[in-house]
């Protein structure tokens, strides 16, 4: 599309309850837009003070996607990166921390001399400013407004929002409102009343939705769309029913269904051909009828039941199932557990009476739990089961290899043990003169150098990637030799080799462990390579161990559907972040 064009822009707000999924309509729109052809762009915008999510607690907000650019956000930008073929930066999220950090020092420098701050117009210029920043050269620009309409905090944003309208032209701007459906059992009857009171206050602020999204439990009837049609103001073709999917993939084809594509490029007056869904479609083929039937994933982690918390890593995860034709099932292990029972007693617990085909230590902070993350990896690796380190899993399975295979004992990491002796893992030199919490860890996208003959090599296909990182502790090159002469294989290097950022174990069927966060890459059209080698090992073990038993797996394919959402989890936990330590 041309790009003299205005941008259209699409604000979406919520209302009713917060996680409505918001952000996966938002996302789901935005496929929908881009498989028409339109270069778009998406935009969220969250009401809390802190200047971004790095310094909070995954138990409060979920998890932290790291942008290539290193900026920590909002995990709805997993979702866009995830559905969207647009990448996100640091322009794709700001919160009212960074508006009023910015306003304030604006302030201070004097650009305001003489006049009162306010929260209109200043602050709301601010918000304006930053939207148009991140929209210039997109055709269309989806703006998601965090919280739920009649927050306090919020209304700095919706009323920016309100006045954008009309300095775009009402042509070029919609508001489109996300409310839900509650079903009440005993009335037989889904109800309609907080939406129209949800849509109520939002038009009490200036702002009338063009496109109401009904989240339900079930299919609504006509007449249902109707009645809110009515009540609401909207044509009754602009009421988009968001009826729960059992993948959140099948997101755009509901909505595309629905018509809520159509309905947008038609508000907005924006010629398209129809879209090519073709990918989506594939997509859903794919996890309906997994051939290979399931493998079982153990997550060692902390348990704090949030599973919003691994949220790339999860959808990562079956991402590479549907490349691999297989459902994910993830078996989410108390790493705390394994410390108190033992690893074999943890594991065996957890699977029920299946077994675990492959283990994933994910990223972490903190102490809680380590000692139990350290027996997981010397359980995969003395025992031949598939293993996956990533961040904190990696530092784990050097301290492992350290104690169990290079005669030390005492190996410990400084995030720990800051006054250990054989501190294998230990602060980047970089990261010493570090003072304040925010911001400041290595973030964003590094290159690593792959070595030749190593796995990583083949599974990437290339000697020279780029991945994103969220760390402050690295593998200490006082010990590399020793780890190296023991048989650890250092498979991944930053460019000037000063930096291990991968390592596997050649005498093992699959043990890897990165520095980095591949999950941030891997989307369901572009599944990541590295979690493609690991799902494939973990189906070969498991084919290798039923084999063993004389047993066939389809037994194991039988009756199993897939989990809702996309994420089944048995017990959920999450990993820690710094502000929990505090
Ligand atoms: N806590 C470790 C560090 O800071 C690992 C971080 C992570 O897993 N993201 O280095």
């Amino acid at each position: 599309m041309a790009s003299n064009r205005p941008t259209k822009f699409i604000f979406v707000t919520g209302g009713v309850v917060s996680s409505i999924g918001k952000g996966l309509t938002c996302a789901s729109l935005g496929a929908l837009l881009e498989a028409r052809g339109l270069k778009l762009t998406m935009l969220k915008l969250d009401p809390y003070i802190n200047v971004d999510p790095g310094t909070m607690s995954p138990f409060q907000h979920g998890e932290v996607f790291v942008t290539d650019d290193g900026a920590e956000t909002d995990l709805d930008l997993g979702h866009y990166e995830r559905f969207v073929e647009s990448r996100m930066s640091r322009l794709n999220n700001f919160t009212s921390g960074q508006v009023y950090e910015t306003v304030i020092a604006n302030e201070r420098r004097g650009d305001y001399l003489g006049r009162t701050v306010q929260v209109i117009p200043h602050i709301t210029d601010e918000i304006k400013r930053r939207i148009f920043l991140c929209s210039k050269g997109f055709d269309i620009c989806i703006v998601e407004i965090g919280g739920t309409v009649g927050d306090i905090e919020s209304l700095p944003f919706l009323e920016a929002i309100r006045q954008m309208r009309a300095d775009v032209n009402p042509e070029n701007a919609i508001f489109l409102h996300v409310t839900l459906l509650p079903y009440i059992a005993a009335a037989n009857e889904f109800k309609t009343k907080p939406t129209q009171h949800s849509v109520k206050e939002l038009t009490s602020f200036g702002i009338v939705p063009s496109i109401i999204v009904c989240r339900s439990e079930q299919r609504l009837a006509q007449s249902i769309k109707t009645k809110i049609g009515h009540f609401c103001n909207v044509r009754e073709d602009c009421v988009i029913n968001a009826v729960d999917v059992s993948s959140i993939y099948e997101l755009p084809l509901v909505l595309h269904d629905e018509g809520l594509d159509d309905q947008v490029v038609r508000l907005l007056n924006i010629w398209t051909g129809s879209p090519n869904l073709k990918p989506w479609q594939r997509i859903v083929n794919s996890f309906k009828n997994p051939l290979k039937g399931r493998v079982r994933i153990a997550m060692v982690g902390k348990y704090i039941g949030l599973p919003e918390s691994y949220k790339s890593l999860t959808e990562a995860l079956h991402h590479s199932g549907f490349a691999n034709g297989c459902q994910i099932e993830i078996v989410y292990v108390d790493s705390s557990a394994i410390e108190k029972e033992g690893v074999d007693a943890t594991l065996q617990k957890a699977a029920g009476d299946q077994k675990i085909d492959a283990i994933l230590i994910p990223g972490g902070f903190g102490d809680r739990g380590t000692e139990g993350k350290i027996e997981a990896v010397r359980y995969s690796r003395e025992n031949g089961v598939p293993f996956l380190g990533i961040c904190l899993g990696l530092q784990m399975a050097v301290i492992e290899y350290a104690r169990h295979k290079c005669d030390l004992p005492q190996a410990a990491s400084g995030e720990f043990s800051p006054d250990a002796e054989c501190k294998v893992i230990d602060l980047m030199e970089s990261q010493k003169k570090v003072s304040s919490k925010g911001g400041s860890m290595r973030l964003g996208a590094y290159p690593c150098v792959l070595k030749e003959g190593s796995l990583v090599r083949k599974l990437y296909g290339t000697d020279n990637i780029s991945e994103r990182h969220r760390h402050r502790f690295e593998v200490n090159n006082a010990y590399r030799q020793a780890l190296e002469d023991a048989g650890l294989s250092v498979s991944g290097l930053s460019p000037n080799g000063e930096l291990i950022e991968i390592i596997e174990l050649p005498d093992h069927p699959w043990f890897v462990a990165v520095q980095f966060h591949p999950e941030f890459k891997s989307s369901p059209r572009t599944p990541h390579p590295l979690f493609k080698g690991f799902i494939a090992a973990a189906l070969n073990h498991r084919d290798a161990s039923l084999a063993a038993l004389g047993d066939s797996h389809e037994q194991d394919c039988a009756d199993q559907s897939y989990p809702q959402n996309g994420v089944e989890t048995k017990n959920e936990k999450t990993l820690a972040s710094e502000a929990e330590l505090a």
